[in-house]
């Protein structure tokens, strides 16, 4: 697998023009044309599966049951569900039945916004890209795809995949760092759908104001998890720990940090050890079960989090910058002013900060930014609804973690710093649709309602509105 290859700045705006004329073409108005264009999109992820896990592999260690079950299949059942969908998603709708303006026959068209941009970050390229790609093909669109530079062997195979599955006058992809999407946002989009770190949103949403163009942000930021000292602990830990290490901890929604009363914290470390054996039994350095950072530069980050944490690291701690490994760590007795606390995590290391009950557990959730997830183990249906109505969240989640995103007919999104805008599924359809209000007006109407709406507005008519 080659270097990822960068599309020239000095071709982008050729690029954008040739969307703008695919998509004034008038092509993708049919369903028909959308439906061959996302079963084109799922033969491609279907015939190249092994080339995009061992792309995975080649930029995340990934194993690959990991990539088919959280990236590969995540985005080739977001293009089925379109398929199957999109006549019903598409189909123009009737407004709310009124007496006033029912002979108008008001009508919500659902039309595409135009030509709109993916911008996509390195941690599940298939589903974060393709994915979303599935939903803007299904609301007619033509489409930018800027994946990140970071996943390297995935992307170069995704540029090279999709000219020969899709159609090139409507769905193009652009390789490249700043520089090309800097170019990228000079140019006037109808849709940006951007998912990455909030530092880079903010330069998103400044550079798509220019044009007032409309930004969705699929975030991330810290999803803690409260744990009741009477749950099943035994789950919670498997559950919990497996969060943090699937991906090594790259997951926009993976449990960042555990809150739990503090004479519990030490059952549920048993419990985690107990797991942590059975999941490696012997190094997580050398198990084909774990992947690996995308990049020194994050595992350096990573590695400073835990070289000046206060906490106390019971399991992993270990660190090879060179080799982008950082060994699933844990940490207890983490002071919520710590170095592990400061940041979304993003890698596999667990902080567990203990707290005295379940109201200072909440108070800590409410004092920070609203979180993408939140995670609550508890079998108490009251211990839930507390945890659940006290405090804010793009997701509100009990007794699982990270898996409610790929859960059909469920909105996925962020709140606040954590992103604004929802996708999956018919959600994401409607990101890249624009509700058009109709009507059309029989001038009979004149005769029944709104006869007084012309001048001379004498008394008579002003009676009888
Ligand atoms: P990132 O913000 O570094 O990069 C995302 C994209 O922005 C990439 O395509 C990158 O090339 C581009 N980019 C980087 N610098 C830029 C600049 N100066 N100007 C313009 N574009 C620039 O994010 P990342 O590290 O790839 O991804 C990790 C983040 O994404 C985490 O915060 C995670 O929580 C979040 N995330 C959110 C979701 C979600 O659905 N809410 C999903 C996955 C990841």
């Amino acid at each position: 697998m080659g270097p990822l290859v960068y599309t020239p700045v000095e071709d982008i705006p050729k690029i954008h023009e040739d969307l703008r004329k695919g998509f004034r073409s008038g092509k993708t108005k049919s369903i028909a044309y959308r439906k061959e264009q996302l079963a084109g999109l799922a033969y491609m992820i279907k015939d190249n599966t092994e080339r995009f896990q061992d792309a995975l592999k080649a930029d995340l260690g990934r194993p690959p049951i990991e990539s088919d079950l959280l990236d590969i299949s995540a985005a080739l059942s977001e293009a089925k569900d379109a398929y199957d969908n999109v006549e019903k998603w598409a189909k123009p709708e009737k407004a709310r039945w009124d007496f006033n303006w029912f002979a108008m026959k008001p009508t919500i068209r659902k039309e595409p916004k135009g030509v709109v941009m993916i911008i996509a970050p390195f941690n599940f390229p298939m589903l974060l890209m393709l994915g979303h790609l599935a939903s803007a093909i299904a609301a007619g669109n033509a489409v930018l795809m800027k994946p990140s530079e970071l996943c390297q062997a995935t992307n170069q195979l995704i540029a090279d995949l999709v000219p020969q599955y899709l159609d090139s006058d409507l769905y193009r992809v652009v390789n490249g760092d700043v520089p090309v999407t800097t170019k990228l946002l000079e140019l006037r989009w109808d849709h940006i759908l951007y998912t990455g770190g909030g530092r880079v949103a903010k330069i998103v949403c400044a550079a798509a104001a220019k044009h007032l163009t409309p930004v969705t942000t699929e975030l991330g930021g810290k999803s803690p998890v409260i744990i009741d000292p009477k749950c099943d602990m035994k789950l919670a830990a498997r559950r919990i720990f497996w969060g943090k290490i699937a991906n090594a901890g790259q997951v926009c929604v993976a449990p960042d940090y555990v809150l739990i009363p503090r004479d519990a914290q030490d059952h549920f470390i048993q419990e985690v050890q107990d797991i942590y054996k059975t999941f490696y039994p012997t190094d997580p350095a050398t198990s084909d079960s774990y992947s690996r950072i995308i990049s020194e530069g994050h595992t350096a980050r990573i590695k400073r989090y835990i070289d000046e944490t206060k906490g106390e690291i019971i399991i992993g701690g270990e660190v090879d910058v060179g080799k982008k490994y950082i060994a699933p760590t844990v940490v207890k007795n983490v002071p919520f002013d710590d170095s592990l606390m400061d940041e979304e995590i993003f890698g596999p290391v667990l902080p567990i900060v203990p707290v005295k009950d379940l109201d200072e557990a909440i108070e800590v959730v409410n004092s920070r930014d609203h979180a993408l997830s939140l995670y609550v183990f508890t079998q108490d249906p009251a211990f839930k609804a507390k945890v659940f109505d006290n405090t804010q969240s793009g997701s509100a989640v009990a007794n699982e973690v990270v898996i409610h995103v790929g859960a059909t007919g469920l909105p996925f999104g962020g709140i606040g710093p954590s992103g604004s805008g929802y996708h999956t599924g018919k959600y994401g359809f409607d990101v890249f649709t624009h509700h058009r209000g109709t009507l059309d007006n029989p001038g009979w109407v004149d005769t029944l309602i709104l006869k007084g709406r012309y001048p001379p507005y004498t008394p008579e008519k002003i009676r009888n509105l």
